[in-house]
């Protein structure tokens, strides 16, 4: 089989990748290890994400946006992020921004469902579930790759967006920096009894950041990053259990939590991939570089990419060849810089706020004080929440 390009996992990246490049003449083939399976949608997903206004426009522009029910996103209005001692907080309204919101929380499969109907519609996307590539071959002129179902294909460019322990990445020789932060994130949504009016509230402790996000009606989504022992503690528990020690960590701030989707754990990781191109190959989102989860940009990050990729491959002559080196690399300087941004700043906050010296105690507290009343740098602070 032929193609120009082979988006190598269907993800919420490749295949905003994937939805990028229609009308862009390209023939994409885009594949995953996973059968596509569609759960209903009377359940919740526990795997929510934080979408910044920036990705919202990139997944309107693609035609997805528009194919996510109104009645599963939640708008967020405001942030409350809360220091270990008392009164040392920050808050923001995306009224004092001058804009409808500061983001949306959306369950990932509802954005995954938009994405893979977006492509399905298209004569110039074909897809395969199920099957994974098992041996890749770079040469002059295309890349060819064999699949486990016995397929061979061959492509101008091969597109690793395969997440953080990509195949691509490694079949490709591309070695990796991995620092892992010894902590997982800890998911789970749950109904709250007072309303949740449309704020994202966070809490720095001394044990890890938790996060209540906003869901539809009279739920939130929660990540709690947290020391392997204790995520591992909090994943065991039962659902009143886990639902108490919540509350408390919240300090009841939503009244009594149910808890309405099992707990699961993510392992944390510090990530960068030493090249994100090379002739005929690139890496976009996780399989390219991973973040702390505590400013929610991981997959936003990705977004930018494939929409920076897609723009770039766009944007080519018409005879030129989309596995070119040069055209690659003008996807990879363009994102360089935001991503070595983003993983600086939350690594520097990680830092910050799970360490438990006195003097950086002070800091991060007084710094939250003197935050919420400096206008300029609460600007600055919702413009990179805004993304
Ligand atoms: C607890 C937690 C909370 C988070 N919250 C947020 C948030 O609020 N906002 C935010 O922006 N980010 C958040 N993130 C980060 C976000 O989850 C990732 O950045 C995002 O999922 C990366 O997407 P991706 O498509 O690059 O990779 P993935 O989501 O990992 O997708 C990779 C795809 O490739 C497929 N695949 C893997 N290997 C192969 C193979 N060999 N062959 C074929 N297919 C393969 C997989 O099946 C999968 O479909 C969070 C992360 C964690 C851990």
């Amino acid at each position: 089989m032929n193609c120009d390009v082979v988006i190598v996992g269907a993800g919420l990246v490749g295949a905003s990748l994937a939805a990028g490049l229609i009308g862009s003449g390209l023939r994409v083939l885009m594949l995953d290890a996973q059968a596509d399976e569609s759960p209903p949608h009377s359940d919740w997903d526990s795997r929510i994400y934080a979408i910044s206004p920036g990705s919202s426009d990139y997944l309107r522009a693609i035609g997805a946006w528009q194919g996510i029910a109104p009645q599963r996103l939640a708008r967020v209005e405001a942030m409350e992020v809360h220091g270990d001692v008392e009164g040392a907080e920050i808050r923001f309204s995306a009224y004092q921004a001058g804009r409808a919101e500061l983001c949306f929380i959306v369950e990932s499969r509802e954005i995954q469902r938009a994405l893979r109907e977006r492509v399905q519609a298209e004569d110039a996307i074909t897809t395969a579930y199920a099957t994974r590539p098992v041996a890749l071959a770079v040469g002059e002129e295309s890349a060819g790759i064999e699949l486990s179902d016995g397929r061979s294909i061959e492509a101008r460019l091969v597109v690793g967006a395969d997440g953080a322990g990509s195949w691509v990445r490694d079949a490709a020789g591309i070695d990796t920096d991995v620092r892992p932060y010894g902590q997982h994130g800890v998911v789970a949504n749950f109904e709250t009894e007072r309303a949740h009016a449309a704020i994202a509230r966070q809490w720095f402790m001394r044990d890890g950041v938790l996060a209540l996000l906003p869901l539809p009606g009279n739920r939130v989504s929660m990540v709690w990053s947290t020391w392997d022992a204790l995520a591992e503690r909090l994943v065991a528990l039962d659902a009143a259990d886990l639902a108490r020690e919540v509350e408390t960590a919240s300090h009841h701030e939503l009244g009594a939590l149910r808890l309405i989707t099992p707990a699961r754990a993510f392992p944390l990781r510090w990530q960068r991939a030493s090249a994100w191109v090379r002739p005929r190959l690139a890496l976009i989102g996780d399989a390219a570089h991973c973040v702390h989860p505590l400013a929610g940009q991981g997959v936003n990050l990705g977004f930018h990419d494939a929409r920076a990729l897609a723009q770039v491959l766009a944007a080519r002559g018409p005879q030129d060849d989309c596995g070119d080196y040069r055209l690659l690399r003008r996807y990879a300087r363009a994102r360089v810089e935001p991503v070595r941004l983003m993983q600086a700043t939350t690594d520097g906050l990680q830092r910050l706020f799970n360490n438990q010296r006195f003097g950086l105690q002070w800091l991060r507290n007084t710094g939250l004080r003197l935050s919420n009343g400096v206008v300029p740098l609460k600007s600055f602070l919702v413009e990179q929440a805004l993304g």
